[in-house]
């Protein structure tokens, strides 16, 4: 099998890129090792910010977001029982983010791909890059019970922090982008109706609990509180809370795990 781009993974990263590459007249083959099922359930994030959403209407893949998503304005934030508004785009000179579903951008983008794009191939389980640093690097991975080469010109890794490909690159040709905030967030999702519209964090561990709060009228609330970063080496977990290590984000986005708004 051969292709232009290799892309190992069909989360956000791999299915966006895909499209993009597509759209930018580019063959790319996409090796998921999950299923369908899995892609379009899997529960993470539930807000995207203003460049997502951006890249994602520019890529043709935005028009059921822009229908079903929830522009979201702003968040209050609790310090010492006081509360303070952040208006998002009086800040940012017109920006928000948009409550719209992990799941559903997944769904929307691989809706896509067999319509428009390139070979997507669930159940194909990456076992190895190899030839990385070479002009003709391969991925070979497991699909339908044997295993097969995929020689590209590049490989992209879109597999996660602990994926193969992340292995494969040689250390002396590795370089690693990372910032690391002082403060991170636990968001709890509770099923019950929430009392504001914004999103409230309290900034001190010493103030009240949380106030559950959602962008609308939902049976479903979102809240977080301030906590503080811990090591990266530890698995994140899907289910019921959520954490966001400091070195990831910079804004609160609401509980990524669980119903969220925009999920069906
Ligand atoms: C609880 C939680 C809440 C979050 N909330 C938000 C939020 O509100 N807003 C936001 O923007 N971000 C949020 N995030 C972060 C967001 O989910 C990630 O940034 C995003 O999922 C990264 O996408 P990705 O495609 O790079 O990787 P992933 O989503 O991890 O996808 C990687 C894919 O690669 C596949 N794969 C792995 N190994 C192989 C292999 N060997 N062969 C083939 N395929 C393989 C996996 O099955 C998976 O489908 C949240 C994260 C968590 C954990």
């Amino acid at each position: 099998m051969r292709t232009t781009v290799g892309i190992i993974g069909a989360g956000p990263a791999g299915l966006l890129l895909a499209r993009l590459l597509h759209n930018a007249g580019i063959d790319a083959v996409v090796l998921e090792s999950r299923d369908r099922a899995h892609v379009e359930q899997r529960q993470r994030a539930g807000v995207l910010e203003q460049g997502t959403v951006d890249v994602l209407r520019a890529a043709g893949a935005g028009e059921r977001m822009d229908r079903e998503g929830l522009r979201h304005d702003g968040i209050e934030l609790r310090f010492d029982r006081r509360r303070q508004h952040i208006d998002f785009p009086a800040l940012t000179g017109g920006r928000s983010v948009t409550v719209y579903a992990r799941t559903e951008v997944c769904k929307d983008l691989v809706a896509l791909q067999p319509k428009e794009g390139g070979p997507l191939l669930f159940e194909a389980e990456a076992l190895a890059v190899e030839g990385a640093g070479t002009d003709r690097p391969s991925v070979r991975f497991r699909h339908e019970g044997r295993e097969d080469v995929l020689v590209c010109d590049y490989v992209v890794g879109c597999d996660g922090f602990r994926g193969v490909a992340r292995r494969a690159i040689p250390a002396s040709v590795s370089r690693v982008f990372e910032r690391t905030y002082p403060l991170g967030w636990l968001g709890i999702l509770a099923d019950v109706p929430p009392r504001t519209t914004s999103w409230s964090t309290p900034a001190t561990t010493a103030g009240p609990p949380c106030c559950p709060c959602a962008p609308r009228p939902s049976p479903v609330s979102t809240s977080r509180c301030r906590r503080t970063p811990t090591p990266r080496s530890g698995a994140t977990s899907g289910s019921g809370t959520s954490s966001s290590g400091g070195s990831r984000r910079t804004t609160p986005g609401p509980c990524g795990a669980g119903r969220s708004p925009g999920s069906r």
